[in-house]
């Protein structure tokens, strides 16, 4: 069974010490410290949070990691920014840490352990930074657990398979040409062609049978008066997907409205933001251990087969990029009033439970 005691203090610790994407500075010292007591070998990138920590058997066999997001949310509260762990990820790095203090001291069945620690989930960039840094390489399989509100997956409950939806921000630049309002035909309208852009994606049609949305979320026209004819428009769009090949092809089908509008009146383009996280697909041999394990420890009624959130991970570039087996795992704590809503609270009995559930999932990984 996990350490209760150690669950509570760590929790404590990274609780009372949020920080923000890529500012992680207190907690990463934090997990260095612990991982290398019990044995881990440590792999850091040069001025960057989070760390991967690697603890090997001496025995043939694969590499399983467990990962864990260490990054909190940045909030204004009575006119002072604060950071505030909202998202549950203070929790995901101590069930992780809990689990990695276990399987030290019980000693790994064959093969290695690697632990990740994730720095700037929430701006959707860590994972992309760790995989450029090179510090993810070896492993063959990856699982992570995400505290869930209770409408979600009640207390007392867990998934095996948590799946997240594509997520795409788009934004562009487009440049016309400004003139006197008595003028217009001495200028470009770059207004024009940004309507003319929202029309052709509002018209965009995605496969009905997976859930997808497309709007814009941005147009801004700055720089001209209300008697000029603007030469700027700044716009933004959000697309979700539950399918990534779909998201590419509604991805594509926005860069082309955009471009094709800029075009006719005569506009240039440029892209200014392509943020995408991909909705993955999770290994079933993993996902049916992962399931095994749920069952073992909250008992068989209270596996949920399967949670799907409209929310984005940037999880899922992990197992795209490396190619390696992943499993995304959501664990029932009540959470209230909800996820990134400032005061979010839990409850803390969740903890140990999402530890075991790790030890269990490792263990039974490793022995295959
Ligand atoms: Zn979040
Ligand atoms: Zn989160």
């Amino acid at each position: 069974m996990p350490d209760t005691s150690f669950i509570k203090e760590t929790f404590e610790f990274l609780h009372n010490n949020p920080e923000t994407a890529f500012k992680e500075h207190k907690t990463t010292a934090f997990i260095a410290e612990r991982l290398k007591e019990w044995g881990f070998e440590l792999r850091q990138a040069e001025g960057m949070t989070g760390l991967a920590g690697i603890l090997d058997s001496g025995k043939p066999g694969i590499t399983f990691g467990i990962r864990a997001d260490i990054d909190a949310l940045p909030f204004e509260v009575e006119g002072k920014a604060v950071a505030y762990h909202a998202c549950g990820h203070d929790a995901h790095t101590t069930m992780a840490l809990a689990a990695a203090k276990t399987l030290s001291e019980e000693g790994l069945p064959k093969g290695r352990l690697m632990m990740v620690f994730e720095p700037a989930e929430e701006v959707g960039a860590g994972a992309k930074a760790m995989l450029e840094a090179g510090l993810l390489e070896g492993l063959d399989e990856l699982v992570a657990f995400h505290i869930r509100p209770a409408e979600d997956v009640p207390f007392g409950k867990a998934t095996p398979r948590l799946y997240f939806t594509a997520s795409s921000q788009l934004g562009f630049k487009l440049t016309g040409k400004v003139a006197h309002g008595a003028r217009p035909h001495l200028g470009i309208n770059a207004v024009d062609a940004g309507v003319l852009a929202v029309n052709g994606i509002n018209a965009i049609k995605g496969n009905p049978a997976i859930g997808h949305s497309v709007k814009v979320t941005r147009f801004v026209s700055m720089g001209s008066g209300i008697n000029s004819i603007p030469g700027e428009v700044e716009l933004g769009f959000d697309l979700r997907c539950q399918d990534d090949t779909e998201m590419e092809r509604l991805r594509e089908s926005v860069k082309r409205a955009v471009k094709a509008a800029a075009e006719a009146v005569g506009c240039t383009v440029e892209i200014t933001r392509d943020g995408l996280t991909r909705a993955g697909e999770y290994d079933e041999g993993l996902a049916n251990d992962a399931r095994a394990v749920i069952a073992e420890v909250l008992g068989e009624e209270n596996v949920v087969e399967s949670y799907r959130t409209p929310g984005g991970e940037d999880f899922n570039e992990i197992g795209y990029q490396l190619g390696c087996k992943t499993c995304y795992m959501g664990l029932g704590t009540g959470a209230a009033p909800g996820l990134h809503l400032y005061g979010m609270q839990f409850n803390h009995d969740a903890l140990p439970i999402g530890a075991d559930v790790l030890v269990r999932l490792a263990r039974k990984r490793l022995s295959a």
